[in-house]
Parts: structure tokens; C-alpha cells; sequence
């Protein structure tokens, strides 16, 4: 159990790469955070500033309110698990997870009880006096978790545990180590470049991208409201569709001109919020809808005003079994152009062939405006 606070803290290796820049939270006790982004955008280094693996440039970092900038890592009582699970191969399963707790000089019988113990709540027991190559890829990570658990850490820190394991195996042992954080009550912060991984165990998530914080919150925040253009596109599969737009205000009504292609009108209420500068048709915005947002129009649905219609012409479709999903264009004498391709859902019973032209709707609880230049929400 316990909190952590960081504060601006910065990244700087070899004096010219900026790997975390000004990166603040509050972590509370026992929340599980995940820092997600692409590829190099600092989650890791992040997480090796904490565990004391990598100095802090600048920046405070605080465990359970004291200062630990300066602490060795083994002062900070944290434990750190990592994709490679880094398991010593001479020795078995027990005298790898009872390592940690023999250099602290622990009776054996102290460690018998927190290696078997580990070891059960982990399901590993029938493998103790095992080598680590006898045993398949999610066993060794079963037994990397144990070596943690045993040090009854403050906090502990995943760093992309799953990424050597095969699809089926990491639904499962996603579901284990949320699992593992009900049953431990402790504080985990979970690194991970995979959004549903993210989506489906954290707590709060730490959306980053070249060594800045996008946006700190709950799953479901991040999906329905993103701060900025880079969450709405990282979070969710297909990704949130973006068009150009124009809006045109006129008393209590507003067109909404997408990629000068077709018209959606509102009511001024569902965007009073966005500055009227945006709403002269002077200074283009960037309309956003998720795939899951918008249908093919149907005479089933009772007619309903938070749906708009729009037309696209069917480029493409990917059966998936459960559900179709249809790349069109809405510029439906042009549908080679790149910037007005719209990704939606349907049903498998739906047959689309490439040319049709289909009604859709859009729904009106469900869209995005963001400014162009900065990225930034403007309407969510
Ligand atoms: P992520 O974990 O998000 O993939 P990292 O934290 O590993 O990203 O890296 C962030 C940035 O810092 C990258 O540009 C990477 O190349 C750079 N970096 C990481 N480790 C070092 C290092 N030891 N020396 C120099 N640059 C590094």
C-alpha cells in the first residue's frame, strides 16, 4: 500500500534527448496505472525513474510522502517486473523466488511461507522444483510476478509484462494480474503500448506521446472524452474518423460542412459551448465520430433527431463474423480522396458491394470538434 507523487519530473539522456518532460501525478494507494503510448515515448523510462533504474534529471519523486530521488533502488521497496521476466536459469522455481529474500537474510521458514503462498495464489505450486526452461512462456511470467510478491513490495512496476506472450495467453493473464492487484491491495503501475490492454486494467491511464502527458484518466473518460486529436486516434479500434469542417451559424441553427463534401445541421444548443470564432466558416475545424457512432440507416429505428444522415460510397468491407466493417468515402464522386474516408460498423447480415451509395447517420451525443491547429478538444 502506498501513494506516489511525482512532480515535473524530466528525462534528459546525453545531455540532448528529452525522454520525459515535465511528467506530474498523484498516484493513490492501490490504484492500478497504466502508461500507454507508441514506441519510445518515455513510459519506460518513466517507470525506471521510479524504481531508481534511471537518475532523475529533475523533477521531485515522492513514495508514501519522503523524497526518494536519491534512494537506491533496493531502499525504495518497489518491485519491478519485466517483459523478459529475467529469471536466474540455474536455479528452480522456488530458489528463484526466494532469491530476493535470502540476500535479505530471512529464516527459512519465513521464506517457505511466502514463496508457498506466492506460489499458490499464482496457481505455480506443482512447478517449484522446476527449471525456468522446463516451463512454457505464462508460467515464467507466473513465476516473475512470485518473485515480486514475495517482497510484499509498496508498489509494483510492469513494464510491458505480456509482450512475449501469444494472443489467447495475454487475454488470460491480463485477467490474472488484475486478478493479482484485488488480491495484493497494492499500488501497480502497468507500462504498455497495447490501448486495450490499458483500456481493460487501469485504473487511470497515462496516455503519453514523445515524452509528454496527453491525458491522465479513467477508461471510459479517455474514450468519450478526449482532450486532444492523439487520444481520441490512440484509444479505440477502428479509430475515430476526422474530417475537415466548416460551421456555419445561423440564429439557433449550425451546418456543419464536412470535407466540403456534406452537410449536417444541429441545433446551436449541443455546441453553445464551442467559442463562436470557430462558427463564421472562416477557420476550418476537425470533426471527429467513432466508427461505433455511426448506422446505416434503417426503417427498424423509431425516427429519432440525434441522428443525422450523411451518404457514402462503400469502398470496402471486413467480415469479421460478428460484426462488418465498411470503409467508405463521402465524397461520392471522388472516393479516392484520402481525407474523407469514413470507417463504420455493421451487422454480418448487412451486404455492402464496393460502389453502392448507403444512407448513414451520425449521432449527434456522440461527435467531436477539435481545433486544427492545436489539436485541442473544442466540443466533447
Ligand atoms: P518507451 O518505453 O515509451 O518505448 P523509452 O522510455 O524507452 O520509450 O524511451 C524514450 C526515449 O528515450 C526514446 O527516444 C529513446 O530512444 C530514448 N532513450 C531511452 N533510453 C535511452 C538511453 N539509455 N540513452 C539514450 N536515449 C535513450
Amino acid at each position: 500500500m502506498s501513494s506516489l507523487s511525482l512532480k515535473h519530473i524530466y528525462k534528459v539522456y546525453n545531455k540532448d534527448v528529452l525522454a520525459v518532460n515535465d511528467f506530474s501525478m498523484e498516484i493513490k494507494n492501490n490504484e492500478f496505472i497504466v502508461f500507454v503510448g507508441p514506441s519510445g515515448c518515455g513510459k519506460s523510462t518513466t517507470l525506471r525513474m521510479i524504481a531508481g533504474l534511471e537518475e532523475i534529471t529533475a523533477g521531485e519523486l515522492r513514495i508514501d510522502d519522503v523524497v526518494v530521488n536519491d534512494f537506491e533502488p533496493k531502499d525504495r521497496n518497489i518491485a519491478m517486473v519485466f517483459q523478459n521476466y529475467a529469471l536466474y536459469p540455474h536455479m528452480t522455481v522456488y530458489e528463484n523466488m526466494a532469491f530476493s529474500l535470502r540476500t535479505q537474510k530471512m529464516s527459512n521458514e519465513q521464506i517457505y511461507e511466502k514463496v508457498t503462498k506466492a506460489a499458490e495464489i499464482l496457481g505455480i505450486t506443482e512447478y517449484l522444483d522446476r527449471k525456468p526452461k522446463q516451463l512454457s512462456g505464462g508460467q515464467r511470467q507466473r513465476v516473475a510476478l512470485g518473485r515480486a510478491i514475495v517482497r510484499s513490495p509498496k508498489v509494483f512496476l510492469l513494464d510491458e509484462p505480456l509482450s512475449n506472450l501469444d494472443a489467447k495467453l495475454r487475454t488470460q493473464m491480463r485477467m490474472e494480474i488484475s486478478r493479482l492487484h484485488e488480491t495484493l491491495q497494492t499500488t501497480f503501475i502497468y507500462v504498455t503500448h497495447d490501448q486495450v490492454e490499458a483500456m481493460t486494467m487501469g485504473t487511470r491511464i497515462v496516455v503519453m506521446k514523445d515524452g509528454y502527458i496527453k491525458q491522465i484518466d479513467s477508461p471510459i473518460n479517455l474514450y468519450k472524452h478526449p482532450n486532444n486529436m492523439f487520444v481520441a486516434s490512440f484509444i479505440g479500434t477502428p479509430q475515430m474518423n476526422f474530417f475537415d469542417c466548416l460551421i456555419n451559424k445561423q440564429k439557433q441553427l449550425v451546418n456543419l460542412t464536412l470535407c466540403s463534401a456534406q452537410t449536417i445541421s444541429m441545433d446551436y444548443k449541443l455546441i453553445n459551448k464551442v467559442p463562436l470564432k470557430y462558427m463564421d466558416q472562416s477557420i476550418s475545424v476537425v470533426f471527429g465520430i467513432r466508427p461505433d457512432d455511426i448506422r446505416i440507416k434503417s426503417n427498424i429505428y423509431v425516427k429519432d433527431d440525434m441522428w443525422v444522415p450523411l451518404k457514402a460510397i462503400i469502398l470496402q468491407t471486413e467480415i469479421l463474423g460478428n460484426e462488418t466493417i465498411v470503409y467508405g468515402n463521402l465524397k461520392l464522386t471522388n472516393p479516392d480522396n484520402k481525407d474523407s474516408i469514413i470507417i463504420f460498423k455493421t451487422t454480418p447480415d448487412v451486404l455492402l458491394k464496393r460502389g453502392y451509395i448507403v444512407d448513414i447517420e451520425i449521432s449527434l451525443e456522440k461527435f467531436h470538434l477539435f481545433d486544427k491547429e492545436t489539436e485541442r478538444v473544442i466540443c466533447n
